[in-house]
Order: C-alpha cells, then structure tokens, then sequence
C-alpha cells in the first residue's frame, strides 16, 4: 500500500490498532495508575517483558497516541513527549552528557535554553557558541571531548538559518549526536532527519499544538545515531534493541527519575491541534510574507528579518530546505518610533509572548524575552532595543495589513 500523506496519516493515526469502542479521537485517560489481575503481569510490565502502563509519571495512553503522530510526522524511530520543551531539551542534555563533556550550540538560540546551557557549565559541562549559518564554525570548535551539536532551524528572533545540511553531515563523520530544535519550522515544512538529525526537539505549545491552550515537548529519535558507539549510555539501557538505547535513557532517567511528564489532557489538546498544523502553517507563512514585504517597504521600518525575503542571507537555502519560510519575522522601527507606542497602536495583533499561536503575536524582545541576558550579549546575537518579533496567525491578510499600515502611519 502507498504510503499516505503528512495529513492523512496524522488524522487517521488514532484509529491504528484498536482502540477503545472504536473511537475516532484518541480519549483523555486520567489515570495515574494501571491494575493487573495476574500480578506477573505487572512484574513483567515493570521489567519492559510485556508492552502495558504502569505509572502515569513515565506513559499514559493519550500521551503515547501523541507520541506516535509526532514519531509520523517526524518520520522518526521513537518519541518521548515532555511536559515542556524545555523539559525536552533539559532532559537530553542531562541524559545523555556528563561532567567533563562539551557540546556545541548555536550562539542564535531561544533564550531559555541559551539561559539552561549556561547552568549547565556549572555542573561541568562546557559549551561553545558558535555561529551555526556555517559549518566551518562548528566544526572548529570541535574538541576532543565534544559530545553533541545543538542547533535550532530558524533562529528567533532574527531569523538565522543554521547550516543544517553541511553540520548533520559534519556530525556524522565526527560521530557526534546532532539534536536539532524543530520548534520554528514543524515537521510540515522540514523533517531534521532528512539532514541526519539524531534527536529532534518540537515545543509542541508552539505550531503543533498551534492554539495557545497547552504546553508541551517532544524529543523524536530519528534512528540515525549508532547509540552503541556512545559511551554515556549506562548499562542497565545497554540491552536488546540497540536502536532503542538513547531514547530509552532519555524516558528513563529524563522523564521517569526527573518527572516533568505531560498530562493528559495537554495531550489531547495537543493531538487535536495537530491535526490542523499543515493547514494553520501555511496560512501563517503566507501571512508573514506579505507583513514582511510591507514593512520591507515602508519608510518607518528600518530593517526586516524574515528568511522570504530576498534580502535575507539565508534566503536560498530556506527555500531549498523548507520549501517556505516560517511564519516569525522581526523588525527594528525608525529611530524615531518607539517600540512601545507603535506595538499599543496595533489593534489586531496582541502584545504577547508567546508564539505559534492561531493568533498574530508581537514581543519587544530586547525589553522582555531577552532582556536578562544583557546588552552584550544581545548585541552579539544581532538584536537591537527596537527590534520587535511577530508570530503571525492566521487572520484575514488584509485585516493583519490594515492594523499595520494604521499603527506605523
Ligand atoms: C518555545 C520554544 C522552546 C521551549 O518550549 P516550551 O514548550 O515553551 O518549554 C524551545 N525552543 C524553541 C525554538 C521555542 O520557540
């Protein structure tokens, strides 16, 4: 049979196997724990001889059907969902690095996980920064005790594309594990695997849940790292299906002992919105493009960060990479706005953090995302104090259009 498509396959995936009365919709199952009437079935559920729930903390069956879709929709191996993403990325890092380590990392990264690789240097794991456009620069900073290579695909806010073809390769012939934060594209516009990703990270709050009602992480093996090779895997995870290793000790000592598990019905939530993704994406993208043209345009904007854009460096390699450009883009107002008085004219678009969301979004990021990591720092990653992010939603274009045009007039 034909292999179906991203959104067939998404849709139906609920009713693989049997379930329950025959839904259609994967239910939310509250219980935290699971009775057997044979007590050797619960020994051997324990010992993982026999597939079956014991712990809400380590699987639930609503979380395992989203688990599965996001496994589809990566093409991947195996996932582990997480109560955030930022439980995702901690629990890779603190599952799979000791002390002793280093690891690469873009230098463009989200601010929260910029904020949790510096907490990670003091438990003695190192980090580099580099700049992540080229390969050349990771490849540099290589060193003898070098783990891993973090990268996100495009980096918010200022829309850096990450070199993602040349360092998965560069990755594997130095044996690295190569995570790659999917979080700005989803897997509708670019699957990490397809350029030799080992772990793929979506904070499942943003695109693919997609209705700003639910947190959410998922950490996706691929299949494509050679876990044996990996010497921090311990040995209780050192048995049976070698392909399974790394994520195995990710569920287990990342979400078992470290316990940030996603719920149920964040679960359902979640499942639900991601049955739209393809749908509210590209919306969103075309949305961004025409804002991101306009205010190109327009003699009160001085700067526009958005990969669509000719303009942008990273312009041609997005569109070989995804095909489209993401629905973020960013700005810096004429020295004569303020960033304030202009975001209060917006009428449509809301003074908001988060992103992904149906809805247009936009932060004055210098004043608040990324205001405790100083001036420095911001000004090595290229964001200035009038700089301004949108997430864009999937409202009528000529409505997002309008509120714009009156706000910056
Ligand atoms: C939001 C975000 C995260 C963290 O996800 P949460 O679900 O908010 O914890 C990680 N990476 C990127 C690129 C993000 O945008």
């Amino acid at each position: 049979m034909a292999r179906k498509g991203f959104i067939t396959t998404n849709l139906h995936s609920d009713r693989r196997g049997e379930p329950e009365h025959g839904v259609l919709h994967k239910p939310v199952h509250p219980s935290v724990a699971y009775g057997y009437s044979d007590a050797r079935d619960l020994a051997a559920v324990f010992q993982g001889k026999r597939a079956g729930y014991n712990y809400g903390r380590q699987m639930n069956p609503t979380v395992t059907a989203l688990q599965d879709r996001i496994t589809a929709m990566e093409d991947g191996l195996a996932t582990i969902a997480f109560a955030t993403g930022m439980a995702g990325i901690a629990a890779i890092m603190l599952t799979l690095l000791r002390q002793g380590d280093h690891f690469i990392a873009s230098s463009f990264l989200f601010g929260n996980t910029n904020s949790f690789f510096g907490t990670l240097q003091n438990f003695g794991i190192e980090v580099t920064f580099v700049d992540a456009t080229k390969a050349s620069e990771v490849e540099s900073a290589i060193r003898e005790n070098t783990r891993l290579v973090f990268v996100e695909t495009i980096a918010n806010p200022v829309t850096q594309v990450a070199d993602l073809a040349n360092i998965g390769q560069l990755c594997q012939q130095r044996g690295l594990i190569y995570c790659v934060d999917n979080t700005m594209t989803s897997p509708h516009l670019f699957q990490p695997k397809s350029v030799g990703a080992s772990l793929v990270i979506n904070s499942l709050t943003k695109y693919i849940g997609g209705h700003g009602n639910a947190l959410g992480g998922s950490v996706t093996d691929t299949g494509l790292f050679n876990w044996e090779s990996y010497d921090n895997i311990v040995d209780t995870y050192r048995k049976g299906d070698k392909t399974l290793w790394g994520i195995t000790q990710i569920r287990k000592k990342g979400l078992r002992d470290m316990g940030a598990s996603l719920g149920p019905e964040a679960a359902h939530h979640l499942a639900v919105g991601s049955e739209t993704l393809t749908l509210r994406m590209d919306k969103a993208c075309q949305n961004a493009l025409v804002l991101a043209e306009f205010c190109e345009n327009h003699p009160r904007v001085s700067r526009v960060y958005y990969p669509g854009l000719t303009s942008h460096p990273q312009h041609e390699l997005a569109s070989t990479l995804f095909g489209n450009f993401g629905a973020i883009f960013s700005l810096d107002l004429d020295a004569q706005l303020d960033c304030f008085d202009f975001l209060n004219k917006l009428d449509v678009v809301i003074a908001s953090s988060n992103l992904g969301d149906t809805r247009t979004l936009a932060i004055p990021v210098a004043h608040t995302i990324f205001y405790e990591m100083g001036p420095e720092r911001r000004a090595s990653m290229g964001i200035g104090d009038s700089m301004i992010r949108f997430s864009v939603g999937i409202e009528n274009t000529e409505d997002l259009l309008q509120d714009f045009e009156q706000a910056l007039a």
